[in-house]
């Protein structure tokens, strides 16, 4: 004979909202920025004339990428890897700030930090040997 089955309640809308925000909690424990440089030191940065016009120093230390002479001006860019290999962007501090934070690529300004590209960044630094908590 079958035992009855208590029928469970749906959770309430607060509660759905709380799981919610457990969730992205555990996805995101933090949203500000730690600034530990990590994005800046693995990632290859490439911007474009509209960060070159804001920021004239990218194209002084910044890298060319004009497709090796084959490219219009208007289709080149630039790419912040400071020595190429070591991808350090040649913006970036010994105290892990950025010397162009006020006019840095619109692309440094949208990163997002505690993404899921902000974390394996840091994981690789974590790996490194660079960051020791979080
Ligand atoms: S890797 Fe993430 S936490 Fe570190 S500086 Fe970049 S955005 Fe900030
Ligand atoms: S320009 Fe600034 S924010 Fe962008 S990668 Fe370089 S140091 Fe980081």
């Amino acid at each position: 004979m079958d035992t009855p089955q208590r029928s469970r309640p749906l959770p309430t809308p607060e509660r759905q909202v709380r799981t919610a925000q457990r969730i992205a909690g555990r996805q995101h424990p933090w949203s500000e920025c730690q600034r530990c440089g990590a994005c800046c030191r693995h990632l290859i940065v490439e911007v474009g004339h509209e960060d070159v016009a804001r920021e004239p120093r990218i194209a002084e230390r910044g890298i060319l990428l004009d497709g090796h002479g084959k490219l219009k001006a208007e289709e080149w860019c630039w790419s912040l890897t400071g020595v190429l290999g070591s991808r350090v962007c040649p913006f970036l501090t010994c105290d892990n700030l950025c010397e162009i934070y006020a006019t840095r690529p619109l692309c440094c300004a949208a990163f997002m930090p505690g993404s899921d590209l902000c974390r394996k960044v840091r994981k690789m630094d974590k790996q490194e040997g660079r960051i020791r908590n979080k």
